[in-house]
């Protein structure tokens, strides 16, 4: 029964394909199919087991007892068929009676036959039958034909799902080798706790032919493909557009690597060769180098092997021009979003009623993805490795983001204690919320501003929940990237009006759009040759901002026409020098005049501001002080700045501590500059939002905080526990002599004073 290698298994799909198309009845088609193996591989007995209702069930057999057939069936992990199909693994034995697992079945007739070898059938990456092949001589089967069977599976995958022959057909995903619960940790990056399924925000593509028409057809598919990949590869290492940084040189390398080896796009036109669709001859490989690597214990290798998954995966996507993420598709239920890395925008796609989690593999505490995360009130957590391996599309997760926990497939029990735990949570979620008329004093009577940072229409809300005094920080460019197309005047204009309405007489600072960087707008893309290296040190923010005035302007408009008769505060971002301040003032200016003398309702008062975040500000602050009305402190990017370590890089995360000496006495040192200039300051970036970080910045003087909003409760009991004057002196003598971090000192110090650190 020699078959050479791709023209037998050409043979075999060319009449496979005839049978599939033929009108006959799904049971006739698979009779065919074991007809047709058996002949083309001179197999005296050739047999499909079907998994249903949980067991293998023999659907049709040439070579064994007809009468065997629906009669009998094996369990999960039972026999040699249910061993293939419980390991997802390929068995080719010359004596079948001899392997441990071998349950013989009388009813078959099978007592002849020595040799066995079977496949299993896949459908989302657990077996749905087995493929199984018998010989009365006691032989091995040799390497190409258990390649030719493994090609037939594949098929035989496309011709059951289609006629509904096995239980509900992909209905749970999970993989058969890993029902078993996992634990995996990460790294807190959104605190909270939440229940969902498993959702990969890159789908994986489900094949749905198997058999190619034309073979020269898909191997330009194919190539095509290999291009359009490459091109991608190549134009995000260029650009660093990589979702948000993460350690994606490495990767970057990685996925060079596998896009241009040979060897794979080789093994995959041999697939093609053997008569596979372009997409069945990438799954075809992926599935072959799969079950190699299970047999290799490296966790290096594990890893690339990770990464070659992705790229297949992609690869698949490209080809079969299904390039949509589970956000297009759509939320059906409660979800846990699954991925290496996200952009901001990308999670602004997702249901915010039915995503109620999110798991990355990358991701660092001040990625404008975590701070979306954070003000969508969706928990978050970074760094789990090794997801893709070890979670199913479908899977049940429970995520405990306090805990930096995931538990995968949870028993009963597990789910229980979880619940349980949600609702202490819930309930000290609501002892926070009982605060909301207290005033955020501390015990030796100092008034704290507390605000919030906002961006979304419905984070207006929070106002009311929380009682904080104001939006601290209104992210103006999220309405930019929830935006198809560049948001006009108008509806900008109606967005602000209704923030400005909404807020009352608590104030509302808007900042500027702030694109660029990690905010990437599909919409305004700059050209391709200028690319950047580093984006979030490019052109961004302002620097954008003034270059594209048209935007400015048009956001001017909208902001002076939806504060007429009100305060309007504006503020700039990334303001560097202060002629950019200047430049950007100048453009409300002449915005308010043109307005004025048309007659149009101005502002009642318009206060400027600029965040301070790029360090060179600092030194020529004593030159803007004069012109400005307030200085808010960007944390999340002046840290960036000061230890030129960026800010969504998962190595550098947890460097440099936003309690080093270096950050405390630089922040105390503008805020002295701010105050004796009399103008008015604070602190926007997500350190404040951290009970013990909060503490540090009101050690040095900072009294006004624009914070995430579902930090208010537990900033706000800390500063109603705290001796404002007492720790200042501790502070002060503290970086007097600083130790590497003041963390250690000032969370004892919290303790023995009895500082609330939620
Ligand atoms: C900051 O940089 O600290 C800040 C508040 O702005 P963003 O996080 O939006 O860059
Ligand atoms: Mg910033």
């Amino acid at each position: 029964m020699a078959v050479s290698a791709a023209a037998s298994a050409r043979e075999i799909l060319t009449r496979l394909h005839d049978v599939m198309a033929s009108r006959d009845r799904a049971q006739s088609k698979l009779n065919g199919v074991v007809n047709i193996i058996g002949e083309a591989l001179d197999s005296e007995v050739c047999s499909i087991y079907l998994l249903r209702e949980g067991v293998l069930e023999l659907f049709a057999t040439r070579g064994l007892d007809e009468s065997a057939v629906h009669v009998t069936k094996l369990a999960m992990g039972e026999g040699l068929v249910g061993t293939i199909a419980a390991n997802v693994e390929t068995l080719n034995l010359a004596e079948a009676a001899t392997h441990p697992d071998f349950a013989y079945r009388p009813e078959t007739g099978e007592e002849r036959y020595h040799s066995f070898a079977g496949v299993p059938i896949i459908r989302r990456e657990r077996a749905v039958g087995v493929l199984a092949v018998q010989h009365a001589d006691p032989r091995r089967y040799e390497d190409v034909e258990i390649e030719a069977l493994q090609t037939v599976a594949m098929v035989l995958s496309e011709l059951i799902a289609n006629a509904g022959l096995i239980d509900s057909a992909g209905g749970s995903s999970t993989r058969p080798q890993s029902t078993s619960t996992e634990r995996v940790t990460g790294f807190k990056l959104v605190d909270g706790m939440a229940a969902g399924v498993a959702v990969f925000h890159q789908p994986r593509i489900h094949i749905e032919h198997t058999v190619a028409e034309d073979i020269e057809a898909e191997r330009h598919r194919v190539y095509a493909a290999f291009d359009k990949m490459r091109d991608g590869i190549e134009r995000m290492a260029s650009q660093a557009e990589f979702g948000v940084g993460g350690e994606h040189e490495e990767v970057l390398e990685t996925y060079k690597m596998f896009a241009y080896d040979e060897g794979w796009a080789r093994r995959i036109n041999e697939a093609i060769d053997s008569g596979l669709t372009a997409e069945a001859a990438i799954e075809r490989v992926q599935q072959r180098t799969r079950m190699r690597m299970r047999e290799i214990d490296d966790p290096l290798l594990r890893d690339r092997m990770h990464d070659l998954e992705d790229l297949s995966n992609r690869l698949i996507r490209i080809v079969s021009g299904q390039l949509g993420t589970a956000a297009q598709l759509g939320l059906r239920q409660d979800s846990i979003l699954i991925a290496r890395n996200l952009g901001p925008a990308e999670l602004l796609e997702y249901d915010r009623r039915r995503l109620k989690g999110v798991v990355l593999e990358d991701g660092s505490l001040t990625a404008h993805v975590t701070i979306v995360a954070r003000a969508m009130g969706v928990p978050m957590l970074g760094r789990v490795r090794d997801i893709r391996r070890l979670i199913a599309e479908g899977d049940l997760l429970l995520l405990d983001a306090s805990e930096e926990s995931l538990v995968i497939r949870p028993s009963g029990g597990m789910e229980e204690s979880f619940d349980a735990k949600l609702l202490v949570t819930q309930q000290r979620r609501a002892k926070f919320a009982k605060l909301k008329n207290e005033l955020p004093v501390t015990t030796d009577g100092h008034r704290v501003a507390l605000m919030v940072n906002a961006g979304l229409r419905d984070d207006v809300g929070a106002l009311e929940v929380t009682g904080a005094d104001g939006i601290g920080l209104f992210r103006t460019e999220f309405q930019f990237l929830v935006s198809a197309t560049l948001p006009q005047r108008e509806r900008q204009m109606r967005l602000y009006r209704d923030v400005l309405d909404a807020a009352g007489d608590r104030p509302v600072t808007f900042r500027t759009v702030d694109v660029g960087g990690d905010k990437t707008l599909p919409y305004l893309n700059h050209d391709e040759d200028e690319a950047e290296e580093n984006p979030a040190m490019g052109w961004r923010a302002l620097r954008l901002a003034l270059e594209r005035d048209a935007l400015l302007k048009a956001q001017a408009r909208a902001l002076l026409e939806a504060a007429a008769g009100r305060t309007l505060n504006v503020m700039f971002p990334m303001v560097s020098e202060p002629w950019e301040f200047d430049e950007a003032r100048a453009i409300f200016e002449r915005q308010r005049e043109w307005l004025g003398a048309r007659g149009h309702k101005l502002p009642a008062e318009i206060r400027y501001g600029a965040m301070l975040e790029v360090p060179a500000l600092a030194e020529s602050l004593d030159v803007l002080l004069p012109r400005m009305e307030f200085l808010s402190i960007g944390t999340n990017d002046l840290t960036q700045f000061l230890f030129a370590a960026d800010r969504a890089h998962p190595k550098l995360a947890m460097r440099y501590d936003w309690l080093s000496p270096s950050i405390l006495r630089f922040v105390r040192r503008i805020a002295d500059q701010a105050r004796a200039a009399d103008v008015q300051v604070g602190v926007c970036g997500e350190m404040g939002g951290r009970p013990l970080e909060a503490m540090a910045l009101i050690g040095i003087g900072i009294d006004r905080l624009s914070i995430t909003p579902a930090a208010v409760g537990p900033i706000k009991a800390m500063i109603r526990s705290l001796n404002r004057e007492k720790l200042m002196a501790h502070t002060e003598a503290l970086l007097q002599h600083p130790p590497r971090t003041l963390r250690q000192d000032l969370k004892a110090w919290a303790e023995e004073n009895g500082v609330e650190l939620a």
